[in-house]
């Protein structure tokens, strides 16, 4: 199974942080974007985020798969203040490939990422082809406000971090 996660941090050693999930995916990622600089989306009062986007090929259930994210959340310690908040690590699945879900558990595609520069920016660097719901990253991205693009920062491959 084929699946697109975005991983971000705000709080403590974002790198370190967005680095256990690299570290967890490592014989399954197929692809992953750059490390990006990107403002907080939803609750705009918080510190600036690192996000990320890997393209796994893992043999688990989707639910299965869920889990695996939130037992590196879990492990960041994460704390959930309040809706949107502060976090030291947020994995969500934005995509399986030939796989919907209305679950509110697990929705897929993700509900918010035809709508999130930090997710379509950076899944399209990971994957050029990239498509949601049968459209185009490429042309979403193009018809994201222009300052919406300009405020996401490539900072560079996690590796280099
Ligand atoms: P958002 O989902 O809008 O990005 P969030 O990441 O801050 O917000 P969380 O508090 O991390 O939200 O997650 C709330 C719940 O969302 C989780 O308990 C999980 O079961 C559910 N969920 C539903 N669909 C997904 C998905 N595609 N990826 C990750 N979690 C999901
Ligand atoms: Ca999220
Ligand atoms: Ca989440």
């Amino acid at each position: 199974m084929r699946a697109v996660l975005s991983i971000g941090s705000n709080m403590d050693d974002r790198v370190e942080l967005l680095c256990t999930v690299f570290t967890e995916f490592r014989e399954d990622i197929v692809a992953a974007s750059p490390v990006y600089a990107t403002p907080p989306w939803g609750v705009t009062d918080q510190d600036e985020f690192l996000n990320a986007v890997l393209i796994v090929d893992v043999d688990e259930s989707p639910k299965e798969l869920l889990r695996r994210g939130q037992k590196l959340e879990e492990a960041a310690e994460r704390v959930r203040v309040r809706h949107w908040g502060p976090r030291t690590l947020d994995v969500d699945i934005v995509d399986i490939e030939g796989y919907t879900s209305d679950d509110p558990e697990l929705t897929v595609p993700h509900p918010y990422a035809h709508e999130r520069a930090f997710v379509l920016i950076p899944w399209l660097a990971a994957d050029g082809g990239a498509r949601l719901s049968g459209e185009g990253v490429a042309k979403r991205v193009a018809a994201l406000d222009p300052k919406e693009r300009a405020d996401i920062r490539r900072l560079g491959m996690m590796e280099e971090l």
